[in-house]
């Protein structure tokens, strides 16, 4: 047995490196937030072999003072706070004064830097350790921090690391997330000697179409909404550009790339109406409020945050989203949604002055500026369906009141309205119609099912869902787990205008249903709410989990595959979805019906106009 002892310095330093430098991109996410810090309006990265032989990171920021070099390696030494209180309302990305002092104590490190009062530069280098001497060195401006040989004295860790190529993709993904939260700032990226990015200074959607690629800028919405100090801007992709995994989702908080889970959960409420439950939506979010009112200092490598009203942030992400995405298919709209007014309701204190660099403390243009692009036109610009898309728009503006139908059908018969009038139906499944430019066709049963469910849900909000009593009640044999189902949620079903109660044992018997859903088929719809409620039990509020029941009424209501339509109720169909929000995508986010134009249509048939 050993008697007790301190750890030596250098042990102790590499056993705080090991918590936050794991890997050459978070040695490289330091180095660079420190230039972010410095106010650098340039940041140079050099890597080579995906940074594990050298990262180097120049800027042209305020720089350090000769005589600060050796503090600036010490461990807990730092210059962007200095008390309690400025810890509670920080807004520099780094604070903890530890990250140079632990990635020099697991590499061969150098730091050159002047100060712009400074009549040369100053540079020191350490290693194991040790701080060799502050000599003059040669530099215009700024800071170079050069790391060599990431965790050679610590061999147990550097075995962790995988291969360059691997290593490399961290260290982009991490420099991604810097460039898209500072567009403002000039960011080049250079791979053993090779060019990879050059990002002049640009407005926060040009960053964002530089770094995620036009694909997701031209299938995204912007959005920007701010109340009491609280602002969300940005893109959200639309449901047709979702993705397997949950890579291309950006979300920044006062700037700071964050994953924070209830963040994550608001995002995904606001999506559950329009996107399958394994696919994942793209988004490039930021949301700023005073730092005062979220901490940051939760996790060593920040990428949690902890709000002060975290309900509120909850809400106002979630509904800024929703209207998005609603607004993504809808006209779009007037300006007094934009919710510029009024306080969120409990959403704490009023913004505070604005925070120095960093925060934007909700306050002035926010991240984006009046050059991003609002939800007026269609994403998929080039898509031949965009100009019936366009039509609806057209025809939903608040100007064309009275409803479009209406005018299109009474004072100009010669127009037809924008899904046009039915001519058949295919293979039992699709409706096709001729418009003014060629010819529609709808997924019959998955554009009936939306109609339904955001009537449902519509009548749902306004508290006034309709319900109707079955004549003859209708009595169905029920398994033990669908009986208790029933009883333990009969709250939340006479909520949805289902009444569904025991008469015996082993018999349930449905006595009133929602009006929009009188076609159905009672007991499959009223089985399907029962596994429904059963799979996630009671634990969940009825708020949390409406939608998805709506969802499941609605797919039973609406007209099944191979049902014989008359023209007459092929047209009603068509109109409908003209006049619904979101029609043209199902519940699951497929769309629910196309356009070809006789223009498409001749070119097929290589005809010559
Ligand atoms: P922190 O960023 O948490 O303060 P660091 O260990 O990352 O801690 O940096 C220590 C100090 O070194 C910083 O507080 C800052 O004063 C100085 N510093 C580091 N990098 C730069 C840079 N690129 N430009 C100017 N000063 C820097
Ligand atoms: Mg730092």
């Amino acid at each position: 047995m050993t008697s007790i002892r301190p750890l030596p310095d250098l042990l102790v330093s590499q056993i705080a490196a090991g918590e936050v430098i794991e890997r050459p991109a978070a040695a490289l996410k330091e180095l660079v937030e420190n230039s972010l810090d410095a106010g650098a309006g340039e940041v140079r990265v050099e890597l080579e072999e995906g940074g594990i032989r050298l990262i180097r990171v120049s800027d042209d920021g305020i720089g350090i003072a000769g005589d600060e070099l050796p503090l600036a390696l010490a461990r807990h030494a730092t210059s962007k706070i200095g008390s309690l209180a400025e810890l509670e309302r920080v807004a520099s990305l780094g604070f903890r004064g530890e990250a140079l002092a632990s990635i020099a104590a697991v590499s061969r490190l150098t730091l050159a830097s002047r100060r712009a009062d400074a009549a040369h530069a100053w540079r020191i280098a350490a290693q194991d350790g040790v701080l060799a001497p502050v000599e003059p060195a040669a530099l215009a401006k700024g800071t170079v921090v050069e790391v060599r040989d990431l965790f050679f004295n610590t061999p147990a860790r550097r075995k962790f690391l995988k291969t360059a190529a691997t290593e490399y993709g961290h260290c982009e993904e991490a420099l991604r997330r810097l460039a898209l939260a500072r567009p403002e700032r000039v960011f080049e990226l250079r791979h053993n000697g090779r060019v990879v990015w050059r990002l002049p200074a640009q407005d926060a959607h040009a960053r964002g179409l530089a770094l995620l690629g036009e694909g997701f800028a031209e299938a995204a919405r912007g959005l920007d909404e701010a109340v009491a100090g609280l602002r969300i801007s940005g893109l959200v992709g639309l449901p047709a550009y979702s993705r397997a995994g949950r890579d291309a989702q950006y979300l920044f908080v006062n700037r700071r790339f964050v994953r924070d889970k209830l963040l994550n959960h608001a995002v995904r409420e606001a999506y559950r109406d329009v996107l399958h439950h394994d696919r994942h939506p793209a988004y490039l979010l930021f949301i700023e409020l005073p730092p005062e009112q979220v901490d940051v200092n939760v996790h060593p490598a920040k990428t949690e945050v902890r709000f002060r009203d975290a309900q509120a942030v909850h809400r106002f992400v979630f509904h800024a989203l929703q209207r998005a995405l609603g607004r993504a298919v809808d006209r779009p709209l007037p300006e007094a949604a934009h919710h510029e007014s009024g306080p969120a309701p409990g959403y704490g204190r009023p913004a505070g002055p604005g925070a120095g660099h960093g925060g934007g403390g909700g306050r002035g243009p926010g991240v984006f500026g009046a050059g991003w692009p609002r939800q007026t036109g269609f994403a998929l610009a080039r898509e031949p369906a965009n100009a019936y898309l366009a039509m609806v728009q057209d025809a939903l503006q608040p100007g064309a009141a009275p409803a479009p139908d209406t005018v299109r059908f009474e004072s100009d018969p010669a127009l037809p309205p924008p899904l046009g009038y039915a001519i058949g139906q295919l293979g039992g499944l699709y409706v096709l119609a001729e418009n003014a430019q060629g010819l529609v066709v709808v997924d019959m049963h998955a554009a009936h099912e939306r109609i339904v469910y955001e009537r449902l849900k519509a009548e749902l909000d306004a508290c006034r869902l309709e319900r109707q009593a079955l004549l003859i009640p209708l009595v169905f044999a029920a398994s033990p787990i669908e009986m208790a189902t029933a009883e333990a949620c009969a709250e939340t079903l006479a909520a949805m205008g289902v009444e569904l109660a025991p008469v015996s044992p082993t018999h349930l018997a449905l006595r009133a249903l929602p009006a929009l859903l009188a076609q159905a088929d009672g007991e499959a719809l009223a089985r399907a709410l029962l596994r429904d409620l059963a799979e996630h039990g009671q634990s969940e509020a009825l708020t949390a989990r409406r939608n998805e029941l709506l969802a499941t009424l609605a797919c039973h209501g609406a007209v099944r595959a191979h049902r014989k339509l008359t023209l007459p109720e092929m047209n009603a169909l068509l109109r409908d979805m003209e006049t619904t929000l979101r029609a043209d995508q199902c519940n699951h986010g497929r769309p629910t019906w196309f356009a070809l134009s006789l223009a498409e249509l001749d070119r097929m048939f290589m005809r010559g106009r």
